[in-house]
């Protein structure tokens, strides 16, 4: 993540340094610019990882700086945080309908914001890596549109359906889309459920340790990685 280029609109000086300071804090390149005109010139220009946006700016606004983004073919896959203030409300929901993907109130914590910002890059890098099919995983079937995972039955031969909640299929989707790769709780939760915030690890743990019930005798197919968070193995 360190090093993608993130650019910032934002006419509040204060308000865009500050995002300026923590972001580059965290490694990534920053481009800011303090009115829509400039703005939508630097992205087309720097073709950034990421836009964040302040809706409400001198010229061209936020939301029509969104649609434009959304509307162009070569930038139309780049992420938009909105930052808003509490009164724009109305705007964010517009802000969403145009395509933004997520959004943060004004005052923020710059932490959180940080946290946003990883978590819509880590979304973007997923889904980017891996497009919505039936997965074939050992003994399982996994088909992320009909939302339904087949487990295979080693000794009948026999395919039964699982019944997974929502949020167990989130889980066990992100875990068998890679295979060995390690996950913490919070990338699992977030990526899961596309959502951020605190990561509660016994929630977590919890949904794992129903899966893994549900999965019977192949429940070792996930793996607990000490101190970590867990893996999907195809060694099971
Ligand atoms: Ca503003």
């Amino acid at each position: 993540m360190k090093g993608q280029k993130i650019v910032v609109v934002e006419d509040e000086e204060d308000i865009r340094e500050l995002i300026e300071y923590h972001l580059l804090r965290e490694g990534f390149q920053v481009f800011s610019a303090s009115d829509g005109e400039r703005g939508l010139a630097i992205i087309n220009r720097e073709m950034p990882a990421l836009v964040l946006l302040d809706l409400m700016l001198p010229g061209i606004d936020g939301l029509e700086i969104c649609r434009e983004i959304r509307a162009a073919e070569k930038t139309k896959h780049i992420p938009v945080l909105m930052v808003t203030a509490k009164t724009e409300e109305a705007d964010v929901v517009l802000g969403l309908g145009l395509g933004a993907d997520d959004y943060i109130q004004k005052p923020f914590r710059p932490r959180e914001l940080v946290a946003r910002v990883k978590s819509a890059l880590r979304r973007k890098g997923f889904s980017e890596e891996e497009p919505a099919t039936v997965l074939v995983r050992g003994p399982l079937e996994i088909d992320s549109v009909r939302h339904q995972v087949t487990l295979l039955d080693a000794e009948t031969g026999m395919r039964a359906e699982l019944e997974l909640t929502a949020t167990e299929f989130g889980l066990l989707s992100v875990l068998a889309r890679r295979p060995g790769r390690v996950f913490d709780r919070e990338e699992l939760l977030e990526l899961s459920r596309g959502e951020s915030g605190m990561a509660l690890d016994r929630v977590v743990d919890a949904h794992i340790r129903s899966i893994r019930k549900k999965l019977g005798g192949s429940r070792n197919l996930i793996e607990t990685v000490r101190s970590i968070g867990y893996r999907f193995t195809e060694r099971a």
